[in-house]
């Protein structure tokens, strides 16, 4: 049988890992390790936090190795490595949103139809909202800002409202991608993991395999078919190694939270980001921001007496990674959008009865990255690349040709799904 290699195990990784099983004889290089929620409760966090100890949001690796932070200026970048790549540290949002993809002459239905069949959605998780939470929504819907119950990834039934989601699901009612990956195994592909792809070898207008690292070790996978699922950071740096440029078009989604004091909001206890309110080029949902609660010093009121609202912003495709680091700052039209944003937040927070003077800023971040090699009209048909040999594909947010603003895991599924079916 064919051999075919995937870098990367998260959405998109996965996805292509468990379509193409059987068909090829896939193996999974996967640069990070097995999936452990952060060790650590509110109460130690709150201490080590008190003592000062938090300083910079880099030192979250040390207790959680599946969080990767990066920093460019202004903004903290995040990302997931390991098994399930950043889903595991997802908050389970399950939206379609292919517009991007649409507007270029990319129909996705067939293969959504396929997600919602075997990734479970729901938004029952509304039947156990707090009051504070559920007094949100009404304040949203006051203002006339159409709140919708955030559609879930999982078998919610099992959650507890722990609002550890960010930080790994311990009570399995979160989807990840780690279940495809076990149905990929299960069927015989092969998962390698600490293993660090640095560069796929072209010869001749083909792929040939890959120079992987384990450690201080190289080895080369060789293949018949190679697929980048490294994410929106991870597979420009390898495409770019392989002598494949890619364009300075990265977005990332970026996040920004405020916050109020309230007595015993207990949003530290809610599932995180319970609803959503749809504008245009940014979302509202209501959010217990940990990176800010962690390393932000204004950040400075109790977990229990914090009640936060998050703006997601959908930014311009103008940014880039390379080895020497990430280059992305927002634009004047980006920050534009960003302060409409901040006060229509503020505005929510306002009614809900939050004193001006109370409300804090919370940390710049953003883990949504793509679009460094965005497919065109012309790849409609392929969603190949015309700057990859026949025999490599992309299979994550790299080929989106714009931000989304919105959780974008079922998209890169369905989107995967499609590159599945063509390389077949
Ligand atoms: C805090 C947070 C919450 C989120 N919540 C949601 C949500 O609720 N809903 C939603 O839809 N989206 C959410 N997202 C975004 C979503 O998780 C990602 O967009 C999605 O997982 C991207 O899928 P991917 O396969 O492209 O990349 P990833 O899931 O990031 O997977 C890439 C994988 O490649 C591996 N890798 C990278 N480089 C290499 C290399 N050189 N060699 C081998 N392996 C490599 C990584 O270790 C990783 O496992 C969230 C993101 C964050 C940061
Ligand atoms: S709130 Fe807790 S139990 Fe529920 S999905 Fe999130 S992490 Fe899992």
């Amino acid at each position: 049988m064919k051999h075919a290699i995937v870098i990367g195990s998260g959405a998109g990784g996965a996805t292509m890992a468990k379509e193409l099983q059987g068909r090829f004889d896939v193996t999974v290089l996967e640069a990070g390790d097995g999936f452990r929620p952060f060790p650590l409760g509110l109460p130690a966090i709150e201490l080590a936090k008190k003592a000062g100890l938090l300083l910079d949001e880099r030192l979250i690796s040390l207790s959680f190795p599946t969080m990767r932070v990066r920093k460019a200026p202004g903004m903290v970048l995040v990302n997931g490595i390991g098994l399930g790549g950043t889903t595991t540290m997802s908050t389970g949002n399950a939206l379609r949103v292919d517009q991007g993809l649409q507007a270029i002459g990319i129909n996705l239905d067939a293969e959504f139809e396929e997600v919602f069949r075997e990734i479970p959605v729901t938004t029952a998780h509304q039947k156990r909202w707090h009051r504070h939470t559920r007094r949100l929504f009404e304040v949203c819907r006051g203002l006339g800002l159409d709140p919708q119950p955030m559609p879930k990834m999982g078998e919610y039934e099992k959650c507890t409202s722990c609002g550890r989601c960010v930080l790994g699901c311990r009570h399995g009612a979160k989807w990840d991608s780690r279940q495809f990956l076990h149905i990929a195994h299960n069927r015989g592909a092969r998962l390698i993991t600490r293993c660090r792809a640095e560069r796929v070898v072209i010869e001749n207008g083909r792929a040939r395999g890959v120079i992987a690292r384990h450690g201080c070790r190289r080895q080369f996978y060789r293949a018949d078919l190679v697929v980048v699922a490294a994410g929106g950071l991870g597979t420009p740096l390898i495409l770019q190694s392989s002598g494949i440029p890619c364009r300075p078009r990265l977005f990332v989604d970026p996040v920004l939270c405020l916050a109020t004091r309230w007595p015993d909001a207990l949003q530290c206890r809610e599932i995180e980001m319970p609803f959503a309110v749809q504008r245009d080029h940014f979302i509202l949902s209501p959010y217990f921001d940990y990176l800010s609660f962690l390393f932000n010093k204004a950040w400075s009121y109790p977990a229990r007496d914090t009640l936060g609202i998050m703006i997601k912003l959908a930014d311009s495709s103008v940014g880039s990674i390379s080895q020497r680091g990430v280059r992305k700052t927002l634009t004047a039209l980006d920050r534009q959008r960003l302060s409409g944003a901040v006060e229509a937040a503020r505005e929510i927070l306002r009614r809900f009865g939050a004193g001006e003077q109370d409300v804090v800023l919370g940390t710049l971040n953003a883990g949504h990255p793509g679009g460094m090699l965005p497919l065109t009209e012309r790849e409609a048909a392929s969603l190949h690349h015309e700057r990859l040999p026949d025999n490599l594909y992309i299979a994550d947010a790299t080929l989106f040709p714009e931000s989304l603003g919105n959780p974008p895991i079922l998209t890169i599924v369905a989107l995967a799904k499609r590159i599945s079916k063509l390389i077949a």
